[in-house]
């Protein structure tokens, strides 16, 4: 079961292990090989399950940075919750999937987690679909 409650346990437990800033969790996964290239408008990134041993996560270079963030945090889901469509992509069309959404979930707090980490946190703002998520993942037990 993937519920709010149970990603909550699974994002803290990450950053007790590994940090805070998912750029220092991505670098810190060996199997993971992340870049940053251009893509079509309606891709952020996407998560590519190869093998037990190799994956790839690449994001859209031309979001913002807000969004740029919450999207590594997202493809960093597909990863942590052990998801293995060989090709996960982030796009309005795809938004319906279960895994999709629970990506959401786990990048909706671990961005949570990073922003508070900032003193000066009014600097990141929430994109749209993390906002109603979080309001769900804060008053959850
Ligand atoms: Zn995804």
């Amino acid at each position: 079961m993937c519920n709010a409650n149970y990603i909550k346990k699974l994002v803290n437990k990450i950053i007790e292990k590994y940090d805070v800033n998912p750029f220092n969790i991505v670098n810190s996964l060996k199997r993971i090989e992340f870049n940053a290239q251009p893509l079509t408008k309606n891709i952020n990134g996407f998560y590519k399950y190869i093998s037990l041993n190799q994956q790839i996560i690449v994001i859209n270079s031309e979001l913002n940075k807000a969004e740029f963030i919450f999207t590594l945090c997202h493809e960093l889901g597909h990863y942590f919750l052990e998801h293995k469509n060989t090709l996960l992509l982030n796009s309005s069309f795809t938004m319906n999937l279960k895994e999709e959404y629970q990506a959401d979930l786990f990048a909706t707090y671990l961005y949570y987690r990073y922003v508070k980490s900032f003193e000066d946190n009014d600097l990141f703002y929430y994109p749209s679909r993390a906002q109603e998520l979080l309001y769900k993942l804060l008053n959850t037990n």
